[in-house]
C-alpha cells in the first residue's frame, strides 16, 4: 500500500472524510481509457477537462497497474475486474477462448440488461480481442475510416473520439468504452513525461472535453458517470517493468452517482449488472478515492 501512503501525503485534505450526499443514479456510463497516461502528466500537462472532472468527482493519481505494465493484461484486468493470474492475460499475445470467454463488464451488463446499448470504440486493435461480438452492440475501430486520407500523427485517436462523440449523441448508450492509444505512441516515440508527450496529453484532454460536450449535447449529462482511466504509464520510451513511472496511473470518476470526493454505489437499473460486476470483482464502487483508495488499489495490485 505504498501508493496509499503517497496519496495521503500528496493530498492530505482528502483524507478527511467527506459527508455522503445522495447523488442521482447513473443510467449511462462513459469510460475513456487513455493508454499509457502517466499520473504525473495529468498534473504537468495542460489538462483542464480532466481537472474539471477531478474537481467535480473523485480521483486518484496513485492507482497502480497490474504486472506486467503492458496493455493487454491491464485492459483485461479493467474489463474483467480480475488479475492476470485469474483471467490468464499475461501479455499482448493472449487470445480469447471464444468457446469460454472470461466475463467482462460488457457481458455483465448484457446479461442483466439484454437490451442495453453497449459500444466499444478503440484505437488499439488488440483491445478488441478482449471481448466477444455478443458482448457489445457495436464496435468501432480505426480500420474502416477515412484514415487513409488523413495521415496526420494522431488521426486515429481523433477519429475514434469523434465517432464516440457522435454515437453518444445518436444512441445514448448505457455503456461506451472509448480506448485512445495516441498517448502511448507519444511515449514510445518521444519519451514518457517529456514535453512532447505532455503536449500529446494536452491534445487528448481536448478529446476528453469533446466527449463530455457530446454527453451534454445528448441531454444525458445528469445521469451519466464519466471515467477517465489508464492502463499503465511508462519510463524512457517503454513500459512493462515494475517502476513507479510505469505503474502509477490516474483514475478519475465524475458525474451521476458520484459524490465529490467519495465514490458512491451506482445502481441505476439499466447498468446495475455492470456495476454489480465491477463492485464484486473490483470493489471500486465502495472506494472512497480521496480518503481510502485501498479497495481501488486492491483491485489494481496483483495478488491482492
Ligand atoms: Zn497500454
Amino acid at each position: 500500500m505504498i501508493s496509499l501512503r503517497v496519496l495521503f501525503i500528496a493530498v492530505p485534505l482528502f483524507a478527511i472524510s467527506i459527508p455522503c450526499i445522495a447523488a442521482p443514479l447513473a443510467q449511462h456510463v462513459v469510460v475513456i481509457g487513455v493508454d499509457g497516461l502517466t499520473a504525473k502528466s495529468v498534473e504537468k500537462a495542460d489538462t483542464p477537462n480532466m481537472h474539471a472532472l477531478m474537481k467535480s468527482g473523485s480521483y486518484t493519481l496513485a492507482a497502480n497497474s497490474v504486472m506486467p505494465t503492458v496493455s493487454g493484461p491491464n485492459w483485461g484486468a479493467i474489463l474483467m475486474g480480475s488479475e492476470p493470474a485469474v483471467n490468464g492475460i499475461h501479455d499482448n499475445e493472449w487470445k480469447l477462448d471464444k468457446n469460454n470467454p472470461f466475463p467482462t463488464i460488457f457481458r455483465a451488463l448484457r446479461t442483466s440488461n439484454p437490451g442495453a446499448t453497449i459500444i466499444a470504440a478503440y484505437e488499439w486493435l488488440d483491445f478488441g480481442r478482449l471481448f466477444t461480438n455478443q458482448d457489445v452492440t457495436q464496435r468501432v475501430n480505426a480500420i474502416k475510416s477515412a484514415l487513409q486520407k488523413d495521415t496526420s500523427e494522431n488521426a486515429a485517436a481523433h477519429y475514434i473520439a469523434g465517432q464516440a462523440a457522435r454515437l453518444i449523441q445518436e444512441k445514448k448508450p448505457q455503456l461506451i468504452f472509448i480506448h485512445l492509444d495516441m498517448i502511448d505512441h507519444a511515449g514510445h516515440t518521444y519519451i514518457y513525461d517529456s514535453d512532447k508527450y505532455n503536449s500529446a496529453v494536452g491534445e487528448v484532454d481536448g478529446l476528453v472535453g469533446a466527449i463530455v460536450k457530446a454527453v451534454d449535447a445528448a441531454g444525458i449529462r445528469e445521469n451519466t458517470a464519466l471515467f477517465v482511466i489508464a492502463d499503465h504509464g511508462g519510463k524512457n520510451t517503454g513500459h512493462g517493468g515494475d517502476t513507479p513511472e510505469e505503474k502509477t496511473v490516474p483514475w478519475i470518476v465524475s458525474g451521476a452517482g458520484v459524490v465529490q470526493g467519495v465514490v458512491e454505489r451506482l445502481q441505476g437499473d439499466a447498468i446495475e449488472g455492470f456495476f454489480q460486476r465491477w463492485r464484486q470483482l473490483a470493489h471500486i464502487l465502495d472506494a472512497q478515492l480521496r480518503g481510502d483508495v485501498g479497495p481501488l488499489l486492491d483491485r489494481l495490485q496483483p495478488g491482492a
